[in-house]
């Protein structure tokens, strides 16, 4: 079959890959740890859900505005608004299917063949292949070992004549990295000063456990926000991952061009879905509620399987994650003959102990694996369990909550 060169490198997600076997080995009977999932264990809040159905019901179900319905356009900018104290333009949203397409939607309208942008290890794994199918080119910014970001050396170190953009991702995914606010403003200096622009995914912007939210580049003074774009969505926070809703705010010159884009691309989200994201943005204390009950749960996780690691795992490293719901750990002090690299691994363990992660390759570390605790308690644990058993021999029962 003859493929075209738009999509002859390209390599599925292999994040969704993982989760798509897990589904497949359990429904063979096997007993599978999935430690791979990269959306929430919870259920959408009932009252957004509902929403969703009365759209249908009420015969919401045609095509709607390219970049979104005008009130669900301006909720997001007044959510905004509201979480930073800044004027907010609804012409500047644009609403697409889930946060993913608005990646898409920005670094193809951005970046094109001669362009370099600059993705920080590690990286969401959709970054360089999305930069690709704009064909611009990744180039890669290695991060500080301990903390997992980027600073303004490491981007001087990466820089080119060429460099059209820098892709941030905060909280990170999968180091679960938060980017203090003056660590944002430096960045976004670097990159004014450059004419560089800043695609900032912060779609676990408020699954953040030392604060109510991690800092935003929308926090940074107004005369650094030219060249920036946010991105953000309903997938996380309000655990929606299936409604396909996201968006990216930016100037409302550069969301014409992105409403261009979508026009030819997807039309837009889907209508049901929007009313369900409307009715999320629009009762933010009933949302608020949800939310911090479901970043509750995940902090005491991310607390008892750090303990959990430590314990059982002491050749293991990671940074404690401060945002989203990943551990990104190090492993390669485990590597042997037969299991030298995180594929060889996360086969070698899912083979031996059901236990299922995804490999750091897929977010360009070969010497990790993540993580995620959006599973339960008890499955996280057994799950860190059989590993430590299986890699260190370590008795059984020694994870303690
Ligand atoms: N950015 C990051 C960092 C993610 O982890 C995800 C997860 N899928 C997305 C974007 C895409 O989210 P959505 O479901 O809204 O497309
Ligand atoms: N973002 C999630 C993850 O990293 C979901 C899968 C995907 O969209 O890549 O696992």
């Amino acid at each position: 079959m003859h493929i075209s060169d738009n999509v002859r490198e390209l390599q599925p997600s292999a994040t969704l890959a993982v989760t798509a076997l897990c589904r497949q080995l359990r429904a063979s009977g096997k007993d599978v740890l999935d430690l791979s999932a990269g959306e929430p264990d919870f259920r959408t809040p009932e009252f957004a859900a509902q929403a969703g159905i009365a759209a249908i019901e009420q015969g919401f179900t045609q095509y709607t505005p390219v970049p979104g319905v005008q009130s669900l356009r301006a909720s997001i900018a007044a959510h905004l608004s509201r979480s930073t104290g800044k004027s907010t333009d609804p012409a500047g949203v644009v609403v697409s299917n889930g946060a993913k397409q608005a990646v898409f939607n920005v670094c193809f309208t951005l970046f094109g063949p001669g362009d370099d942008v600059l993705v920080p290890v590690p990286y969401w794994t959709s970054y360089p292949e999305i930069v690709s199918l704009a064909r611009a080119r990744t180039v890669l910014v290695q991060s500080n070992t301990d903390t997992l970001k980027v600073d303004v050396a490491a981007l001087d170190a990466a820089v080119t004549d060429n460099t059209r953009g820098l892709i941030l991702n905060t909280p990170g995914n999968p180091s679960g990295a938060v980017y203090e606010q003056a660590e944002l403003d430096a960045i976004l200096l670097w990159a004014a000063e450059r004419g560089i622009w800043v695609l900032s995914d912060e779609i676990y912007g408020r699954m953040c456990y030392s604060a109510e939210r991690a800092p935003s580049v929308l926090d940074a003074d107004a005369s650094l926000l030219e060249r920036v774009v946010l991105v953000d969505g309903v997938s996380k926070s309000f655990a929606m991952t299936g409604w396909r809703v996201g968006f990216s705010y930016s100037s409302p010159a550069l969301a014409a061009q992105l409403t261009s884009l979508q026009s030819h691309i997807t039309s837009g989200a889907s209508s049901p879905a929007q009313a369900a994201a409307l009715a999320a943005y629009q009762d933010e204390p009933r949302v608020h509620e949800a939310l911090r009950a479901m970043v509750r749960v995940f902090r005491r996780r991310r607390d008892h399987a750090a303990n959990a690691l430590r314990e059982l795992l002491p050749k293991a490293d990671f940074p404690e994650p401060d945002g989203a719901f990943y551990i990104f750990v190090r492993v390669d002090d485990y590597y042997q003959p037969g299991r030298a690299g995180s594929i060889e691994f996360c086969n070698y363990l899912l083979e031996h102990t059901g236990v299922a992660l995804v490999p750091g390759a897929a977010f360009g570390d070969d010497r990790y694996v993540r993580l995620s605790f959006a599973a339960p308690e008890a499955e996280i644990l057994e799950g860190i369990r059989r590993t430590g058993e299986l890699l260190h021999g370590i008795a059984a029962g020694a994870a303690s909550t």
